[in-house]
């Protein structure tokens, strides 16, 4: 049994609705953290606390977050990336399938099952492949997946062929699931490595274009409004996303999107040669981040997600050329945005917590709870230092910068998974 312990909220704010009221002196019930996966070493008592001056949201919901297990241990668990998303806020994180072995049958995904019933500390839902072995060549047991799955996704490949995505389409539609989409293009990739702008002609880097993204986007758009099924894409970066997808929408295809925190305020123009700026997609010039800041205020942009995907020091190290893609995000995504974006005046508070927490709920089916919240103090300041991060993975573009916001508690399910 875990001991309850009581948290009083002194002049917080606590989001409701759409707005924020007052709470002054309110007291809540929560059972206490029995392991703070982050702190191994602290033992955490269930001493009554209270907390002032903070804003009390509903915990966040990432549908794009990479743990890596099972398969790829030496980059991430499923017990060190939950604690990170507890960390950052999150009561749901939407697992992707590039894992060994990949979530293609029943026995697969229920390999990444088990290390979930057994380690995690907020809810993980994993996606189901698409296609057998993430290859692009067979699709999966649709079927047989759905009632393990949140959804079918590919992602860190796009599915080439035009007539598979078809399938795959009708495939995840007969059986009520969305298909979660990385729309990338690879006859247009030629090696590239950052995106095809400045800041690769400058030092003679091979750039990806912008159509790889968005040319297999509209090709989706079609093949969505064609079939019906509900469809979703992934991490959007360019300006030409932003324009087909709002023009979908508005013939009403059943589509939503994401975009990521460092797209939405990072361009090449701030990058380094270093391979914590590396990712798929990569961080655009500065029209693509102008028009998802658009895109974002119109919501043709339904959610934020992080695509957290965490590799070794090692694999970050090569520069832009040689380093793996992929950055951590779970731990630095609600300060980012709130420092950058509601700091600035470019989004309201209300509008950030809308596409952290409502939002991704509402496209993907999972019910807003009282008992999920979250507490950050918005007037303490920090320094992203990776060292500090619950995750394995210490490559981010934020690495150094100084931000707002830090994460007091997470609930999950009326229990405090993490506490500061
Ligand atoms: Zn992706």
């Amino acid at each position: 049994m875990s001991k309850r312990m009581q948290v009083t909220f002194e002049k917080c704010k606590r989001y409701d609705n759409g707005r924020f009221v007052s709470v002054d002196g309110t007291q809540l019930s929560f059972a206490a953290m029995t392991y703070d996966a982050a702190n191994p070493s602290q033992q955490n008592d269930a001493a009554d606390i209270s907390i002032s001056n903070c804003y009390m949201f509903p915990a966040f919901c990432d549908v794009h977050v990479h743990l890596r297990e099972p398969g790829f241990f030496y980059k991430e668990s499923i017990a060190t990336g939950t604690a990170a998303a507890a960390r950052g806020g999150y009561a749901d994180v939407f697992s992707m399938a590039n894992l060994d072995p990949v979530p293609d049958t029943v026995e697969n995904i229920g390999a990444q099952w088990d290390i979930i019933k057994r380690d995690a500390t907020v809810r993980v839902h994993p996606y189901a492949a698409i296609t057998m072995g993430l290859a692009g060549r067979e699709l999966v047991d649709f079927d047989a997946l759905a009632p393990l799955c949140a959804g079918f996704s590919d992602d860190g490949k796009g599915v080439q062929q035009d007539a598979m995505m078809e399938a795959a389409m009708r495939g995840a539609k007969a059986v009520g699931k969305i298909i979660v989409a990385h729309c990338e293009d690879e006859s247009l990739l030629h090696g590239g490595c950052i995106h095809d702008g400045e800041f690769a002609a400058a030092h003679g880097l091979p750039g990806i274009c912008s159509e790889s993204e968005w040319g297999q986007i509209a090709r989706d758009l079609k093949l969505a409004e064609k079939t019906g099924c509900a469809y979703h894409v992934c991490h959007i970066s360019t300006k030409e996303s932003v324009a087909v997808i709002r023009e979908a929408k508005a013939r009403g295809v059943n589509v939503t999107c994401e975009t990521a925190p460092h797209y939405l305020t990072l361009d090449d123009s701030m990058i380094e040669d270093h391979g914590r700026f590396k990712m798929n997609p990569p961080i655009r010039a500065a029209a693509d981040r102008e028009a998802l800041i658009e895109g974002l205020l119109d919501g043709t942009i339904d959610m934020i997600a992080t695509d957290h995907a965490p590799h070794s020091a090692e694999e970050k190290a090569q520069g832009l050329l040689g380093s793996r893609m992929g950055v951590v995000g779970l731990e630095t995504a609600f300060a980012v945005l709130y420092t950058e974006l509601v700091k600035k005046g470019i989004i309201s508070l209300e509008k950030l917590v809308e596409v952290m927490a409502i939002n991704p709920r509402k496209r993907f089916g999972l019910p807003i709870k009282d008992d999920d919240l979250c507490v950050f103090d918005l007037d303490a300041q920090y320094i992203v230092n990776p060292e500090d991060f619950a995750t394995k993975g210490r490559s981010t573009p934020f690495d150094g910068r100084e931000l707002f916001g830090i994460c007091r508690m997470t609930v999950v399910d009326g229990k405090i998974v993490y506490k500061n």
